[in-house]
């Protein structure tokens, strides 16, 4: 008898990860992906010889034996390689001379209280309760949330999670509840009253969200991956491959075929058709739900869900290659501007500069990569897409930050060797992901819980349909969706009625 098929829509992390466990649970599989190379949003492009990283700052699962490596090592995508763990996470400045003061964020809880105390006495009982949640947070294993789809738990494993999560029942409710803008407009020292909002990525993430980044920084379980995010998602796809599974590149899906209400196999953009007992989409959820499947198998939860319930993430990203030497500087600073600056049609009081001499395997030897990313709108740019407007906005945004680069290292315009400016269209371009969303539904105090309960895997009267990826898992992240990946193929096996299994390379 020949095996169960399975075919996968998407080769981001989540399709490769879903095509590994399709393939190491006897199944048949192949991926069907649109762009030329793995990878989705876990991405980095090379422009004469400088690599510009547009994912992974932070691994979740890097540190052996630690909350999520499991996943990794299944995926063979940590196996010989090695990570960077900073002591800093970032530093937030309030201004750029000699006289501004600087906030830095260490990893280590004790180092950070000390430091954050001498710079504010006044809020010792609020950082201490800060660093105190960093201290709990190490101990906090996220990936359980996912060890297992929530469908598939008995009474008794419920029970066992259960009895994991009470421990940290309180603080999750406490910083799972409070966002970050909320927790620094406590503070009285108006350095860290304007840093707190400032420092993870968004004013309205959940304190714990942070915290739990600090945790696992400290714990050395949220490094960079040497060589970046491309080198890292290409391992994946090299662990699907050994496994025995296909992938189609250039091969866009047009829609999800479906027969009795049961997806049978998917029709590409060249009409090609390809059928399969599953079909898991591990693509942009609008594109699947509402363009793939017309819409059909919806209820009014997926509606108000799609019809704006919660918020996107989208960004502008500018990557500079610059022959200049930036070891020995700080790789990531925020500066807080007193004049905001006009970015794309919207004021931004803070900038977030980053390089990326800890990898000298991303720029040429004695340079150096430098990224800024702003949050920008999607609409914007959609406005001017096609036009000459769109490439001169691009080339003004640019302008816009060499001009504060400046400031920061004098000099520096002169050597910007490489320019390259991406915009929430070239995510939506590259990716398929609905307005250029960076990471899905975005982790805010409001899809917390959404994300400790998790969303619907499946879609309402229709079978043999799986989701995975960042738009059922709210808030994305590469380890994330690996595991999403992970729990459709649980589901299948359920369905089929066999064990899940899983390997690790060296044990074959
Ligand atoms: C700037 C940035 C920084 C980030 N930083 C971090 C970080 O530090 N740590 C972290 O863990 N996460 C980070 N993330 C989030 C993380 O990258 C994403 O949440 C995750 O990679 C999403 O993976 P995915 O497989 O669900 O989706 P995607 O990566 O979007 O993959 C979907 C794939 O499906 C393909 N596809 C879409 N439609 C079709 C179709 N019709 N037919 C065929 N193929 C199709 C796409 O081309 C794509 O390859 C970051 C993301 C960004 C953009």
């Amino acid at each position: 008898m020949s095996n169960k098929s399975i075919i996968i829509i998407g080769a981001g992390v989540a399709g490769l990860a879903a095509g590994c466990y399709a393939q190491m649970n006897g199944f048949d599989s192949q991926i069907f992906e649109t762009h030329d190379i793995p990878g989705g949003l876990c991405t980095a492009w090379d422009r004469k010889g400088y690599i510009f990283d547009g994912c992974i700052h932070y691994l979740f699962g890097s540190g052996d034996g630690q909350p999520f490596n499991q996943v990794w090592q299944e995926l063979g995508a940590v196996q010989g390689r090695p990570f960077i763990n900073h002591a800093e996470f970032m530093r937030i400045s309030d201004g750029v001379g000699p006289d501004a003061r600087t906030f830095i964020a260490y990893a280590d809880p004790d180092r950070l209280e000390a430091h954050m105390k001498e710079l504010s006495p006044a809020d010792s009982k609020l950082i201490t309760g800060f660093c105190d949640g960093i201290r709990q947070f190490t101990q906090f294993d996220m990936a359980m949330l996912q060890a297992k789809p929530r469908s598939q738990l008995s009474a008794e494993e419920w029970g066992q999670f259960g009895l994991k999560v009470m421990p940290f029942a309180l603080p999750l409710a406490k910083w799972g509840r409070m966002s970050a803008q909320e927790f620094g407009d406590k503070f009285q020292d108006p350095l860290l009253r304007r840093a707190l909002p400032n420092m993870f990525g968004w004013a309205d993430i959940p304190v714990m969200v942070g915290m739990s980044l600090l945790a696992f920084m400290y714990t050395h379980n949220a490094g960079f991956p040497v060589g970046g995010s491309l080198a890292f998602a290409r391992a994946i796809e090299q662990r699907y491959l050994s496994l025995g599974g296909q992938i189609h590149y250039k091969a866009q899906v047009e829609k999800i075929l479906v027969e009795n209400d049961r997806a049978i196999g998917v029709r590409l953009y060249n009409d090609d058709i390809h059928h399969a007992d599953y079909v898991i989409s591990a693509a942009d959820g609008r594109g699947a739900i509402f363009d793939m499947l017309g819409g059909k198998y919806v209820n009014r939860e997926i509606k108000r869900t799609y019809d704006g319930r919660y918020r996107i993430h989208s960004q502008v990203q500018v990557s500079l290659g610059v022959n200049r030497d930036l070891t020995g500087t700080p790789h990531s600073v925020t500066y807080l501007l007193d004049k905001p600056l006009l970015i794309a049609g919207e004021e931004r009081d803070a900038l977030w500069v980053k390089h990326y001499n800890f990898d000298p395997s991303l720029a040429p030897a004695g340079k150096s990569c430098i990224i800024v990313m702003v949050e920008s709108n999607y609409a914007y740019w959609q406005r001017i897409y096609g036009r000459r407007l769109y490439d001169t906005e691009q080339l003004q945004v640019a302008d816009i930050i060499i001009d504060f680069l400046e400031t920061i290292y004098p000099g520096i315009r002169a050597d910007v060797e490489v320019k390259d400016v991406a915009t929430p269209l070239s995510y939506e371009r590259y990716t398929g992901n609905w307005l250029g969303s960076t990471c899905g539904w975005l982790m805010t105090t409001k899809t917390m819980m959404t994300m400790i309960q998790g969303m619907d895997k499946t879609l309402p009267g229709l079978g043999n349909l799986y989701l995975c990826g960042q738009w059922v898992e709210p808030g994305g992240s590469v380890p994330v969706v690996a595991m999403s990946g992970r729990n459709a193929v649980q589901l299948i096996c359920a369905q089929e009625g066999r064990p899940f299994t899983t390997q690790e390379p060296r044990s074959f």
